[in-house]
């Protein structure tokens, strides 16, 4: 079964990252994020609803858990 966090998958067929290159996203179902196919922003699912902000957006390759470090 597809990891979909909730959301409608057709919902998630057309949401595009908000970077300039309006990537795809993927579901990455361990860090709860939709993850830009293009610059690997990583974008939160709050509540069922996903925050497309670049401002919210964990950065590529970050864990999401930064403070850790
Ligand atoms: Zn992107």
């Amino acid at each position: 079964m597809t990891e979909t966090l909730g959301l409608d998958p057709l919902l998630l067929e057309i949401l595009a990252c908000p970077c300039s290159d309006h990537g795809e996203l993927d579901v990455d179902g361990e860090r709860r994020l939709l993850v830009c196919r293009i610059c690997g922003r990583g974008f939160p699912v709050r509540d069922g609803i996903p925050v497309m902000l670049l401002d919210e957006a964990v950065p590529p390759g970050g864990s999401g858990d930064a403070a850790a470090r």
